[in-house]
């Protein structure tokens, strides 16, 4: 796994990007986020990882990624899949679903997630599945110390995260859900596959990189099918019941 990629020049033409993250091996999630994504006039998508665990469509999610986003960096799902995390860390839930995975998961898509970078840059943007400040830790920035901490971790003026599921923007001076203030912001897209933030709808942001604009996108989509292929699957039926409340 690189710890880094870095992408872009400071010449590149404008762009409107939509950025997604923990899809959790939600198909229907996944669709109705492109979908709603490609009538946006978006230039290109970028994922900020766990595109597997938790959800029954594995394959048809990391193949919908690749073939879709421009950019990805990996997530702790993705990571313990593969290895790169130890199993010890995820809850029971989070642990029969890293081993499901394992099982049905194609070699090539597994591979894929072996090459997932932990970081990714793109001009102003900094990418990241959990924290700038020690990626590979997966800390959870849900306290306003905790964020605050983490802009001292990257050196772009924005820098995008995902892994609690819950959308939220911060800016350097400790604003909240403020982006007209200028200047540097952590932003949490929230989660395409398991939002827990009580709205059971798909989240995931549109980043215009000229205008510096940014703004959070809801999108329902069927969590019946969904949460009837976690059942079918075999998969705790916990992770279909928590996907009609968004918790
Ligand atoms: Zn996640």
């Amino acid at each position: 796994m690189k710890d880094l990629v870095t992408w872009g020049h400071p010449s590149n033409p404008a762009m409107r990007v939509a950025i997604i993250s923990d899809i959790h091996a939600n198909l229907p999630a996944l669709e109705a986020v492109l979908l709603k994504a490609d009538t946006l006039d978006i230039s290109t998508i970028w994922c900020l990882g766990d595109i597997v665990g938790y959800g029954p469509y594995p394959n048809e999610c990391v193949e919908l990624v690749r073939a879709r986003c421009s950019l990805v960096v990996s997530g702790n799902h993705d990571s313990g899949v593969v290895g790169g995390t130890p199993i010890d860390d995820f809850n029971e839930y989070g642990l029969q679903a890293i081993l499901w995975t394992r099982k049905n998961l194609l070699p090539e898509h597994l591979e894929y997630l072996r090459t997932l970078p932990l970081v990714a840059v793109h001009d102003s943007c900094t990418l990241v599945h959990a924290s700038p400040l020690d990626p590979p830790e997966w800390h959870y920035l849900h306290t306003m110390r905790a964020v605050l901490r983490n802009f001292q971790a990257f050196v772009t003026t924005q820098c995008f995260v995902g892994h609690t599921h819950v959308p939220l923007v911060v800016g350097e001076d400790g604003s909240i859900d403020d982006f007209t203030s200028s200047g540097r912001h952590i932003i949490n897209v929230g989660s395409v596959g398991q939002p827990r933030d009580g709205n059971p709808a798909s989240a995931f942001g549109i980043y215009d990189t000229d205008a510096m604009r940014y703004q959070l996108v809801r999108v329902p989509y069927a969590v019946d099918d969904v949460a009837k292929a976690i059942e079918h699957a075999g998969l705790p039926g916990h992770l279909a019941r928590r996907l009609y409340h968004g918790s």
